[in-house]
């Protein structure tokens, strides 16, 4: 969610920002814009709605602007509507204090209004302006930026990365961030910060995050860090592995084409991190140790959009290996509700970014409340993995389209490997059983890729589809979580009205909105509860539907009259998520093809939440 550059060194910096951006747009945007000071303070401003291409276009590739020290952004809208004058960066009034800023300032209003009672005067309708007309009246009074930016910090609510020019230091920039993401890298005698890791890594790999509440000043080739009472921190460099082949399109039409081929790999990096030749499971890496699972007497999930997913199918995995219950909760309400928590709680936030503001939230509940934090992230060093108590790493690498596949996929793999560890410690599983759920686990890959390889079936399925104005994803039990998953995905990026139920559900309401032509897809691979859901999804054809099902391989039970079947490799049961999903995504993203919408950023969404 939005994206914040920085460059200070030998070069013109616009050209720099730019390319920064650029790298950042996947994680969605309304518009873009960038300041550069020049060494004898002048700061030139400027900004477009939309696209970055246009604000690159109109600065010649960001060859006519001369500065040395600059900063840039993408806004993704949240106070004011997207239009160039509420773009970034803002300015105080005499343009000398120039910053950009990612996340929310909560008491924007009430600050306003003090500001404006001292004679301040707003040009825009942001937050981001009020912040900095707010850090204007601190730093007016001594004239210190790390003072200045943080009496600030200290006086806004709310989230906050900012990146601040100041035109009495002509040759620095400063920065202080809270709850949303912000890191810097030196190359020589060039200083870069951004808010996420692609926008600097063809320049270094050698990467200082700035902690929570923590500033930082860089100078050309230097930084400097700060906590709120302006004392010196010394802080490390992390070395990134990952190389930004990884985050390029390699080939592929869109990103997310590739993610979802990236999957079969995905899912054997992250089995393999922790089940062993001896078909146990190794969760040493996260911190945890056996005699703290042991401990363990009930799960809580958390999670936002297809995190929380991945919680749903865990639910049923963990529970039936391990005999633990466990409760799933959407991080946005759980993190405001008044959570009984007990003691053998542990508390598993799911994030692919890691920074997600609301799971972020929610791990910080739990863990004033005494719970034990488990964080299945897949970004390293982002803050939720530095604040969990635990943290197992997915090995999805960088994934850029907004609507994710890989991650979600390498989330599951990882709370199957959590259950079979949780249910080895339990003593609730056999040794023949823990062997065959091991060989089930190491061979979902190759059947992820035969999936894969089918994709012109399901191509032609969208095709079909194409003109579909509803439709419903129907299952029970694993299939409800994949059909969650599967609805989601289509609303995402294929802009098709959709929804999920709990087959058995749907009679309770929500039925009277099949009509004729409706389509409703069925998952069928739980033996158990197929013959309820085939029954299901007839009651909605007699009722006009169009009905697709989705079925396990070896399955006989269909609804008659079915308009498309397609068969999912036989796998054990529990993971059969990790299988059924990827015809899901295959149909949203052709869909969104067809329907020729931006696949990799779709309209009003953003890759990591950091704003609630
Ligand atoms: N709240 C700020 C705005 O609406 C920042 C948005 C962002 O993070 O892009 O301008």
């Amino acid at each position: 969610m939005c994206g914040i550059v920085g460059y200070i060194g030998t070069q013109k910096a616009a050209p720099i920002l730019l390319d920064g951006l650029k790298k950042l747009e996947y994680r969605g945007y309304d518009s873009a814009g960038v300041a550069v000071q020049t060494s004898d303070g002048v700061i030139d401003i400027r900004k477009e709605m939309g696209r970055l291409r246009i604000l690159a276009e109109k600065l010649d590739g960001g060859q006519v602007l001369e500065g040395r020290c600059g900063i840039g952004h993408t806004r993704w809208a949240t106070h004011g509507k997207p239009d160039s004058l509420n773009a970034h960066p803002h300015t105080n009034a005499e343009q000398s204090i120039v910053a950009v800023h990612n996340g929310i300032i909560e008491n924007y209003s009430e600050l306003k209004k003090n500001l404006a009672a001292r004679g301040y005067e707003f040009y825009s309708e942001t937050d981001t302006e009020v912040a900095i007309k707010l850090v204007d009246y601190y730093y007016r009074g001594h004239k210190d930026p790390i003072k200045a930016l943080s009496e600030f910090a200290l006086r806004v609510r709310g989230s906050f990365a900012l990146a601040v020019l100041f035109r009495d230091y002509p040759d620095e920039i400063y920065a202080v961030r809270k709850d949303s993401p912000m890191i810097v890298g030196i190359a020589g005698g060039e200083s870069y910060l951004a808010s996420d890791v692609p926008a600097i890594l063809s320049y270094t790999r050698s990467v200082y995050y700035v902690d929570n509440l923590q500033l930082c000043r860089l100078g050309k080739g230097t930084v400097e860090f700060f906590n709120l009472d302006g004392e010196r921190v010394e802080k490390s460099p992390v070395e990134i592995t990952w190389d930004m082949k990884a985050a390029e399109k390699g080939g592929y039409e869109h990103f997310m084409l590739k993610e979802m081929h990236e999957q079969p790999a995905v899912i054997r990096d992250t089995v393999n991190s922790a089940l062993q030749d001896d078909n146990s499971v190794d969760l040493s890496e996260t911190g945890i140790s056996e005699e703290e699972l042991k401990k363990v007497r009930r799960i809580i999930a958390v999670g936002c959009g297809s995190a929380y997913h991945v919680g749903v199918a865990a639910q049923y995995v963990i529970e039936e290996l391990a005999h633990v219950p466990v409760r799933v909760e959407l991080a946005s309400e759980y993190r405001y509700r008044t959570p009984l928590f007990q003691e053998g709680d542990l508390v598993i936030v799911i994030s692919q970014s890691g920074e997600t503001a609301d799971s972020l939230a929610a791990l910080r509940l739990a863990k004033n409340h005494g719970a034990k934090t488990f964080a299945v992230v897949n970004v390293v060093g982002s803050a939720i993995a530095r604040e969990a108590d635990f943290v197992f790493y997915t090995k999805a690498g960088p994934e850029i389209s907004v609507a994710t596949t890989k991650a979600y996929s390498a989330q599951l793999a990882a709370v199957y490997l959590i259950a079979l560890k949780l249910a080895a410690v339990r003593g609730t599983v056999s040794a023949e059983r823990n062997a065959e759920l091991a060989s089930a686990l190491r061979s979902l890959p190759q059947k992820v890729q035969m999936l894969l390889d089918e994709k012109e079936e399901i191509k032609r399925f969208a095709f079909e589809a194409m003109n579909k104005k509803d439709v419903f994803f129907i299952g029970r039990g694993i299939d409800y979580a994949v059909s969650i998953e599967g609805s989601l995905k289509l609303k995402e990026i294929s802009y098709v009205h959709s929804e999920a139920y709990a087959a058995g559900e749907l009679k309770h309401g929500t039925i009277s909105l099949i009509e004729d032509g409706t389509l409703v897809v069925g998952l069928l691979t739980q033996s158990g509860v197929i013959e309820k859901t085939v029954s299901n999804m007839e009651e909605t054809r007699t009722r006009g539907a169009v009905l697709a099902a989705f079925t396990a391989e070896n399955n006989r039970k269909l609804p008659a009259g079915s308009d498309w079947t397609f068969r999912i490799p036989e796998t054990d049961e529990l993971f059969a998520a990790s299988l059924a999903v990827v015809p899901l995504q295959l149909f949203a993203y052709y869909l969104s093809v067809l329907r020729g919408n931006d696949v990799d950023n779709p309209r009003h969404l953003a890759k990591s939440v950091t704003v609630e």
